[in-house]
């Protein structure tokens, strides 16, 4: 790494000269100036060094640049670049045929999109002229993508400035022992009584009316909340009895996150659409989809799919999804997440656990875990409120700061710090995250009471 500051200067003020940033107030951003990445680390142009604990969006399952995937997208250049998706392209078969494979029970047939709120939208259409019913069943932790039904779906605040009144989505309270809703005293509480709600929130809203129930299996920005055992199985009961389909998000848990290729394998629950984006092929070139079940597959066996998009099926994006899944397989990344959960994450967070006063819970499975912070773990008053902003949020901020001081990317949101590394971080990658967040975690200490 050669510092350059003056080329990082120059890098940053062309991207304030005209690049308009998600999410942002333009004129409140200080985005940092990348020089280059590999594998589980990053630099800038003043030569510091960060490790990737965010995956950026919990995307980069193989980490930056992986030498594999560089080159299928460099071949593929050189072959094809671009097809219309009514075509048969090697490659875009080949990627359908690798992650039909792997997408759980009848998800035979694969539709690809460029990303994941554009998987949802797909989805949520098959499921209403599947069904012939219009409500979508959603819970308020949740993300599902920024196009109009995606945010209209998403439960944290990002909806409300998009709200158009008119989205269909009814939203229901998933379980979340930690804050439970429904006053639980233990997760198999938790479980009953969040199927429960749901039943009944299905019953006053009219079975004959709802056409899905999406759920990301494992939530993802809205808490890494797991779900306890028996209530993925609950819900697809609920759903089968009532004729309505079921829409596991698996945009950010997919892909070997949680030590699984899905989060739906560690309960062995089966939906009827399954929708990817992000690790299935790290991101490298945009790529997201829907897995469909025969039945579902069927309702447009002789009628046309009314859905599209130019870019569907990419052929870059396809031939970097093959060459990542391939990668996975044979470096064993999805045991490799596993293992790292298990050995490493798991113990270590614990252990910060029991030594900082800030933490009130770790939770997660995989490289998919969560540092929940409060002012008190007695009251489990949160570190800040519910959708912080300026001076609320400062303690998270003052988190977050300590951490890329110390050359580690942490991803937060609200009162949480993710802890989301690449799926193949080694160990002693790990171990060092963990120590940088254990110093790191003063800053949150110094704001408790
Ligand atoms: N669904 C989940 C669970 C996500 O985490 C995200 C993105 O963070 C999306 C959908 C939206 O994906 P995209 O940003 O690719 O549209």
């Amino acid at each position: 790494i050669t510092p350059d500051p003056a080329a990082g200067q120059a890098v940053k003020a062309a991207d304030r000269a005209h690049v308009f940033h998600s999410w942002s107030a333009q004129a409140l951003i200080d985005p940092l100036a990348v020089a280059g990445a590999e594998g589980s680390y990053f630099w800038d142009y003043e030569g510091k060094r960060y490790l990737d604990f965010s995956s950026q969006l919990v995307n980069t399952n193989i980490g930056h640049q992986h030498p594999k995937v560089v080159t299928a997208i460099q071949e593929q250049a050189a072959k094809l670049c671009t097809f219309a998706p009514a075509f048969a392209i090697d490659v875009r078969s080949e990627a359908a045929r690798l992650i039909a494979e792997r997408t759980p029970g009848d998800l035979n047939k694969i539709f690809f999109t460029n990303g994941g709120a554009e998987a949802n939208e797909n989805a949520i259409r098959m499921a209403r002229l599947h069904t012939g019913r219009q409500k979508v069943l959603s819970t308020y932790r949740s993300y599902h993508g920024a196009t109009a039904n995606a945010i209209a779906l998403t439960g944290d605040p990002r909806r409300w400035p998009n709200e158009t009144g008119t989205s269909g989505v009814v939203h229901f309270w998933g379980p979340y022992p930690y804050r439970s809703n429904f006053h639980a005293e233990d997760e198999a509480q938790e479980c009953e009584r969040a199927l429960a709600h749901l039943e009944q929130v299905v019953a006053f809203e009219g079975p004959q009316t709802v056409a899905a129930v999406i759920l990301e299996t494992v939530v993802g920005t809205a808490g890494i909340l797991v779900p306890p055992p028996g209530y993925l199985a609950g819900v697809r009961e609920i759903c089968d009895r009532h004729g309505i389909v079921l829409i596991l998000d698996e945009v950010m848990a997919g892909f070997g996150r949680t030590g699984e290729w899905f989060a739906a394998d560690h309960w062995g629950v089966v939906p009827d659409l399954l929708t990817f984006a992000k690790g299935v092929n790290s991101g490298y070139v945009p790529l997201g989809g829907v897995a469909i079940s025969e039945k579902i597959a069927a309702t447009f066996a002789e009628r046309p799919f009314p859905g599209g998009l130019t870019y569907s099926g990419h052929p870059l994006a396809c031939a970097s999804a093959v060459a990542t899944i391939n990668a996975m397989a044979a470096e064993d990344i999805v045991g490799n997440a596993r293992r790292i959960g298990e050995d490493v994450l798991g113990p270590g967070l614990r252990e910060l656990a029991e030594r900082h006063p800030s933490v009130g819970e770790v939770r997660g499975l995989g490289v998919f875990w969560a540092v929940e912070l409060v002012r008190n773990r007695g009251t489990r008053e949160p570190l800040v409120p519910y959708n912080a902003a300026g001076a609320a949020n400062a303690p998270m901020a003052e988190l977050a700061a300590a951490c890329k001081q110390r050359g580690l990317w942490p991803f937060t949101n609200m009162n949480r710090l993710h802890v989301v590394p690449p799926c193949n971080v080694t160990e002693a990658e790990a171990k060092e995250g963990l120590a940088i967040l254990d110093q790191a975690l003063s800053a949150a200490d110094a704001h408790t009471v």
